[in-house]
């Protein structure tokens, strides 16, 4: 008889975050595949557990996930564990999913801590419908190019994000989407953990006299709904559309950019009325 794959959820910052049914199960299976061996050695020497660990990361999936299914043929039953949060969740496990499905072996996902379902649940923006976007691409070009994609999406779009590319990601925010509400979620059940909630400007103001550190989530609010801002604007001159952006806290310069998109208009179009008209 084939083993199962036991699919455990693990700690984001506090290993009192554990469950009960993932300590059992770590305590029963035959060995644990760990994206990073040295890391979850630490988690079950916490518990005082002790399993053969096998390493099963992004660089080595194709000839380890082979092993691993294995092992399952073999009988044993395998835990899959990430660094920290739910395996599969931009984490390693969604290829070993997949050919367990193929290899008809059962899969069992224990469920427990995930950043992005923590910070939903903080955010404060629309709960009831939101989207797991999880990393941007890093470079920039591609960053705007993909937020460009879900610019229009209504619901409350959830990022994953590095410190040290934190600033950039909010840039791009900022040019796509414009000055939209956002929950930013720091070391989420660390000691240290914060919840800024603000918009993006005043976030990128903030971040000017602060280096972000620690691990992040970000939660934007999504897409307004267009077409009675369409209505409204049929109704209104080009000097009050630019204003009305102004008022909702855009820069002038952003303001002209969203009136010109608005309105099938080239900036340099809404920018000579309006300065125009101010000389
Ligand atoms: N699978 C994990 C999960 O279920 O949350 C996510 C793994 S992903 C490689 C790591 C990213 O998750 C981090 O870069 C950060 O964006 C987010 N993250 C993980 N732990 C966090 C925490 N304690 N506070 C805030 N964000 C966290």
């Amino acid at each position: 008889m084939y083993g199962k794959l036991y699919i455990c959820a693990t700690p984001i910052g506090n290993l009192g975050d554990i469950t009960l049914r993932v300590l059992e199960t770590l305590r029963m299976v035959d060995l644990v595949a760990a994206e990073d061996t040295r890391h979850t050695l630490k988690l079950l020497n916490h518990f005082d557990i002790k399993k053969p660990l096998i390493s099963y990361f992004e660089h080595n999936k194709q000839y380890k996930g082979a092993v691993i299914i294995n092992e399952l043929k073999a009988g044993k039953n395998v835990a899959l564990v990430s660094d920290a949060g739910t395996p599969v969740i931009s984490d390693p496990g969604e290829q070993l999913v997949k050919e367990c499905i193929e290899n008809g072996i059962e899969i069992e996902s224990l469920p427990g801590p995930c950043a992005a379902i923590t910070a939903v649940t903080l955010c404060g923006l629309d709960s009831k419908r939101f989207m797991f976007y999880g990393f941007l691409p890093h470079k920039k070009q591609e960053k705007l190019k993909e937020l460009e994609e879900i610019k229009n999406i209504k619901y409350t779009l959830v990022f994953y994000e590095a410190p040290h590319k934190l600033i950039s990601t909010l840039e791009c925010i900022n040019e796509v989407f414009g000055n939209r509400n956002i929950a930013i979620l720091r070391e989420l059940t660390k000691i240290h953990n914060e919840a800024l909630r603000m918009t993006v400007s005043e976030a990128l103001s903030y971040y000017g006299e602060k280096e972000p550190k620690g691990e992040y989530v970000l939660c934007v609010s999504g897409a307004e709904d267009k077409p009675e801002e369409d209505d409204l604007f049929s109704s209104m001159t080009i000097e009050a559309h630019v204003d009305y952006y102004v008022e909702k806290g855009f820069t002038k310069k952003e303001a002209i950019k969203k009136c010109a998109e608005d309105r099938n208009l080239s900036k340099r179009e809404i920018y000579n009325l309006v300065m125009i008209k101010e000389n």
